[in-house]
C-alpha cells in the first residue's frame, strides 16, 4: 500500500541513507492516551519506513509525559531537542501542550497535534490535524438544528465544553423554548441531574463528555427511565460511535452522534488489520475493529502521514539532517519552517478523510458524518462540510424501515379509560378465565388491533387509574388521566372518545381523527300523553283556532247580510197563500250562525241559501270547512300515533334563553374546557349559568351526565359529544339529541411528544379510513351491539305532528275571504236589478228604490218585509210577469 509517493520515498532513502541520516520523530504520549495511541505511532512510523524499501527513513521514539505536569514535559523536550529531534508529535494534554509548542518555535522543529485544543494560539511550526474548534462547533451546530428540537439540555462535563458547543447556545433565539445547560456532577453521581431533567419532562439531551463516560451518563439515565425511545440523545464527543450502545437497543432511544473517520472505509479496514496482524506476530493481541478506532489515534496515524509526505517533498529539493539544540542556548532548525510549511501545502488522504490544513495549521476543512444508533448499529444520516453545510443522506424508505423494524420489535403500552362503546371491562367468571387484552372490548380495542395488524406491533391495555382523560392541574404543575400516563411515560399509545384539543396537542402528539364530531345537547322526549289533557287542540296552533272562530263569526255575519240584501231570500212564509202581504228571510243571525257552525262541523243545516250570492257564501264556506276539517283530522291522526313528542328545545339558543331546564356537562373533558374558553357570548353565559347553578351541574363522566338526563325528565339538559349522543340514542328511545352541533373536532389517538411512531400510525388510519373499516367498527359498536333498540320512526323528531299553523292554513282562509267578497258583490248586483223593478213596478226613481231596499236591509231586528203591490194601470204583461214570479218562488220553496 502506499500513502506516500513511491518515487519521493525511493529519493528520500538514496539521499537520506542509513539509520544515521534518519529523522527522528517523537511521540509525547501520556498515559490516558493508551497503548493503542503509541500502536498508531508506531506503526504509522513503521509503514512509512517499510515503504520505503526497509530504508528507515524515520526514527521513532515514545516518551512518557504526565498529562498536567507541563514542567516535567518542558524538561523532556529539551532532552530531545539537544540530542536532534526532526518533530514532536503530541503531548495530548492543552495543559502541558503550551510549552512544547514554545519549545518547538523558539528552535524551529515542526511540532504536529492531533487533539482538540480550544485555546492553542496560532505558530507557525505547530499543525493541528484535530478539526478546527470553531468549525467543529458550527458543524455541531448545524446538525443539532437539523434535528428540529423544540426544547432540548446541554449536559457537559467540563468548562472547556462550552467552546465546543457555543454554535449550539448560538442556535436559540430569544422567543424559541429555553435551552437548559447543566453541567455534570464532577464526582460522576449522575443520577440526580438526571432525575431533575426527567421531572421536568425533557426527552432531548446534548451530552458532552469524555467517551468513556458515555455509558455510565446513560446508563444513570436508564436508572431514572430516561432511555425509552421518546428520550434522545446527541452525543458532541467524535468517539461517541465507539462506544457500545447495545444494552439500550430494546429500549430504543435515539442516540445521534458525529464521527470524522469513516469505520467502512477501505484504508480504515486495511491499517486496522495490518495492525492486529502486526501485533499478533509479536504475540500480542490488539482489541481493536474499525468501530472502535479512536478520532485522536486515526489523527497520530495521519499526523505521521503528512510529516512524512512533507519530509519526501522537501527532500527531493534540498538534504534534510536534524540537529541538536540546546533549550537554554540560542539556536534553530532551518528545515523546521520548511517541513512546516510543507505540511501545509500538502493535501493528504488519511483515515481520518483528505487532510488539509490552512495557513495557521489548523484544520479547518473537513467533513464529518452524523449518524444515528439503530438496531443494526451506526447508520450515516447526513454529512457535513464548511463549503456545503450539512446534506441529508437518509432517504425516506431509510427512515420508515428503521421505524418499522423497531415497530416490529415493540411491545406498545396502550392507556385508556372505562367507558362504553370505546373500552368496557367484559364479564368474567369466577374463576376468572379473560387475561391481558381479553378483559376489555370496545370500538378502542378493535382500532388498535386494526392498526397493530399494519404496522406489526403487539400491544398491552392498561387502565388509567384515575379514568380521566387528561387535564392540566395548575397547582401540581402537571398532566393527569390519559395525558399524564403518557408524559410519565408510562405508555406509548392513549386512546379513548380522547378529542383533540389545542392545549393537549401542544404537550402530546396526535394521530390524524379516526372519528368526527361536535358538541350538542342530550335531552329526554317528554310524552304527549303525560302532560295534556288537550291535546285534541294540538293540531292546530293557537293563531289557527283564533281565526277559525273569528271566520265561522264572519262567515254568519257575511251570510246575514247576503241574505238581506239579495231579494231572492226573502220568500212568502205561508205558500198556501199565492199572494202574500209580506215576505220572510230565513237567514236570521241567530240561523246564519247555526248555518255556519252547521257546516264546519259536519253536521249539516236544514236552512239552505237559494240566492246565487248566499249559496256562493255557503258555497265557499263548504270548501273551507272541507280543508280546515281534513287538516285537522291528519293532523289529529300523527299526534295520537306519535305518542312521543319533540323536546321543547329547539337548540342551544333556547337552552340559554330560559332557566327552568338545568344544564351541564362532564367537568373535566373537552366541552367544558370549549365553553370554559368560548369567546362567544352566549356560550360564555352558558359557562357562567352552569358555574353557578346549584345543586351542581357538572358530572364526573358522560355516564352520570345520562342518567340525570333520564331521572329528571327533562328539566336536565346535557351537553356531549354528537358521538356519545348517538350511542345513547341507539340504545334508549327517551333520548333525544336537540338542536345542531356547536363545533366540530375530531378524535384522536395520543402518543407522547415527538413520537417517532405518530406518521406510522397516521398512515394506518388512513388505510383503515379508505378500507370503511373505521365505519365499519363505529357500525359494530354503536348499532350492531345494543343498538337499533329504537325504530326509525319513533327517533324522527316528530315534525309530522308539528301543530298546524296560519302559514299552512292561511290560504284557505284567503280564499274563504275572497269567496266572500265575491259572494257580496253578486248580492248586491242582485239588489240593484231588484231595485231596477221595483222603480219601474211602483213608477219611481231606480235611486228611491234602492234607498227603500237599503233603508230596510240594514233594520237587522225586522225579518219580515211587505210585499210592494202593483199599481192598478200597470199593464197585463206585467201583472202576469209578477205574478209568475211570486208562483215560481212558491214553487221553489215548496
Ligand atoms: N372527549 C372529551 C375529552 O377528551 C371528554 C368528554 C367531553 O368532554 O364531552 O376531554
Amino acid at each position: 500500500m502506499t500513502f506516500v509517493p513511491l518515487l519521493g520515498l525511493v529519493l528520500l532513502a538514496c539521499v537520506a541513507g542509513a539509520n544515521e541520516n534518519s529523522l527522528r520523530v517523537v511521540a509525547l504520549l501520556s498515559p490516558e492516551n493508551g497503548l493503542l495511541q503509541e500502536t498508531a505511532f508506531n506503526h504509522a512510523v513503521q509503514h512509512m519506513n517499510n515503504d520505503l524499501r526497509h530504508t528507515d527513513i524515520l526514527e521513532k521514539e515514545i516518551r512518557k509525559v504526565e498529562s498536567f505536569d507541563s514542567f516535567s514535559t518542558g524538561m523532556i523536550t529539551c532532552d530531545l531537542t539537544s540530542k536532534g529531534v526532526a518533530g514532536i508529535f503530541g503531548p495530548h494534554s492543552p495543559s502541558s501542550t503550551g510549552i512544547v509548542r514554545s519549545i518547538c518555535e523558539t528552535l524551529e522543529i515542526p511540532h504536529v497535534l492531533t487533539t482538540w485544543d480550544p485555546y492553542g494560539l496560532p505558530s507557525q511550526y505547530t499543525n493541528n490535524l484535530y478539526p478546527d474548534p470553531q468549525v467543529l462547533s458550527q458543524a455541531l451546530a448545524e446538525v443539532v438544528r437539523q434535528m428540529r428540537w423544540r426544547t432540548y439540555t446541554i449536559l457537559y462535563q467540563d468548562d472547556s465544553a462550552l467552546v465546543r458547543l457555543q454554535g449550539v447556545l448560538q442556535n436559540t433565539n430569544p422567543g424559541d423554548n429555553p435551552i437548559i445547560v447543566r453541567q455534570l456532577d464532577p464526582n460522576k453521581d449522575y443520577r440526580p441531574t438526571l432525575k431533575e431533567i426527567k421531572k421536568s419532562s425533557e426527552t432531548k439531551i446534548i451530552l458532552d463528555c469524555d467517551p468513556e463516560d458515555i455509558l455510565d451518563i446513560l446508563r444513570a439515565a436508564d436508572s431514572v427511565n430516561m432511555m425509552d425511545e421518546y428520550c434522545s440523545y446527541f452525543i458532541t464527543s467524535l468517539d461517541g460511535h465507539t462506544v457500545d450502545y447495545s444494552e439500550f437497543r430494546d429500549t430504543g432511544p435515539n442516540i445521534t452522534t458525529m464521527r470524522l473517520l469513516d469505520p467502512s472505509s477501505r484504508m480504515v479496514q486495511h491499517v486496522v488489520r495490518d495492525w492486529i496482524d502486526a501485533e499478533a506476530r509479536d504475540g500480542n493481541e490488539l482489541d481493536i475493529t474499525p468501530e472502535t478506532l479512536k478520532t485522536e489515534t486515526a489523527l497520530m496515524y495521519d499526523a505521521v502521514l503528512l510529516y512524512t509526505e512533507a519530509v519526501v517533498l522537501l527532500n527531493t529539493s534540498e538534504h534534510i539532517l536534524q540537529e541538536p539544540l540546546e533549550c537554554r542556548q540560542p539556536g534553530r532548525w532551518r528545515k523546521g519552517l520548511d517541513i512546516s510549511n510543507f505540511m501545509r501545502l500538502r493535501q493528504v488522504q488519511g483515515l481520518t478523510g483528505l487532510i488539509v490544513l490552512d495557513a495557521n495549521g489548523r484544520r479547518t476543512s473537513f467533513s464529518v458524518d452524523a449518524i444515528e444508533y439503530t438496531f443494526e448499529g451506526f447508520q450515516k444520516i447526513g454529512e457535513w462540510n464548511p463549503i456545503d453545510g450539512y446534506i441529508s443522506t437518509r432517504t425516506h424508505e431509510e427512515l420508515d424501515s428503521q421505524i418499522s423494524t423497531s415497530l416490529s420489535k415493540k411491545l406498545m403500552i396502550v392507556t385508556s379509560r372505562e367507558g362504553a362503546p370505546y373500552l368496557s371491562i367484559r364479564n368474567q367468571t369466577d374463576p376468572p378465565t379473560l387475561f391481558g387484552n381479553d378483559r376489555y372490548e370496545g370500538f378502542s380495542i378493535d382500532l388498535i388491533d386494526e392498526i397493530s395488524r399494519i404496522l406489526k406491533f403487539k400491544y398491552e391495555f392498561r387502565l388509567v387509574a384515575d379514568n380521566e382523560y387528561g387535564n392540566f392541574d395548575p397547582k401540581t404543575g402537571e398532566w393527569n388521566g390519559l395525558l399524564g400516563e403518557l408524559l410519565k411515560r408510562r405508555a406509548d399509545l392513549a386512546i379513548c372518545d380522547l378529542t383533540i384539543t389545542y392545549k393537549r396537542e401542544k404537550v402530546v402528539d396526535f394521530t390524524m381523527p379516526f372519528m368526527n364530531l361536535g358538541i350538542s345537547i342530550l335531552y329526554r322526549r317528554t310524552e304527549k300523553g303525560e302532560t295534556n289533557l288537550f291535546s285534541f287542540l294540538d293540531p292546530f296552533s293557537f293563531d289557527v283556532w283564533i281565526y277559525l272562530v273569528t271566520a265561522t263569526l264572519g262567515i254568519s255575519a257575511v251570510l246575514f247580510i247576503t241574505s238581506r240584501t239579495t231579494p231572492y231570500e226573502w220568500d212568502n212564509p205561508h205558500p198556501c197563500t199565492s199572494d202574500p202581504e209580506e215576505l220572510e228571510n230565513n237567514f236570521t243571525l241567530v240561523n246564519c250562525l247555526w248555518f255556519s257552525m252547521g257546516s264546519i262541523l259536519g253536521a249539516g243545516c236544514d236552512i239552505l241559501p237559494r240566492a246565487v250570492s248566499t249559496r256562493m257564501v255557503a258555497g265557499w264556506w263548504w270548501f273551507f270547512a272541507l280543508i280546515v276539517v281534513a287538516s285537522y283530522t291528519a293532523n289529529l291522526a300523527a299526534f295520537l300515533t306519535v305518542a312521543k313528542m319533540e323536546a321543547p328545545l329547539k337548540g342551544v339558543d333556547d337552552l340559554a334563553k330560559q332557566n327552568k331546564i338545568k344544564y351541564g356537562t362532564y367537568k373535566s373533558g373537552s366541552t367544558a374546557a370549549f365553553f370554559q374558553n368560548s369567546n362567544v357570548s352566549s356560550y360564555q353565559r352558558i359557562w357562567a349559568v352552569m358555574v353557578q347553578t346549584r345543586p351542581e351541574v357538572f358530572t364526573k363522566g358522560n355516564a352520570e351526565g345520562v342518567d340525570r338526563v333520564k331521572k329528571e325528565k327533562g328539566d336536565y339538559a346535557f351537553f356531549m359529544e354528537s358521538t356519545s349522543i348517538e350511542y345513547q340514542m341507539e340504545r334508549d328511545c327517551d333520548l333525544v339529541k336537540v338542536g345542531g352541533e356547536l363545533d366540530s373536532k375530531g378524535y384522536g389517538i395520543a402518543m407522547p411528544p415527538e413520537s417517532p411512531y405518530r406518521t406510522k400510525m397516521n398512515e394506518a388510519i388512513l388505510q383503515l379510513q379508505e378500507a370503511g373499516k373505521l365505519k365499519m367498527l363505529k357500525n359494530r359498536w354503536w348499532k350492531e351491539k345494543g343498538g337499533g333498540a329504537c325504530d326509525d320512526e319513533a327517533k324522527d323528531e316528530p315534525e309530522d305532528s308539528n301543530k298546524l299553523g296560519l302559514s299552512n292554513v292561511g290560504g284557505v282562509f284567503l280564499v274563504l275571504f275572497f269567496g266572500c267578497l265575491a259572494s257580496f258583490i253578486v248580492a248586491v248586483l242582485e239588489m240593484l236589478w231588484n231595485c231596477r223593478k221595483i222603480a219601474v213596478q211602483e213608477k219611481i226613481s231606480p235611486l228611491e228604490a234602492l234607498k227603500s231596499e237599503l233603508k230596510f236591509a240594514v233594520r237587522c231586528s225586522v225579518d219580515t218585509k211587505p210585499v210592494s203591490k202593483k199599481p192598478e194601470t200597470e199593464d197585463n204583461e206585467e201583472t202576469e210577469g209578477a205574478s209568475f214570479m211570486q208562483l215560481q218562488m212558491n214553487f221553489d220553496k215548496a
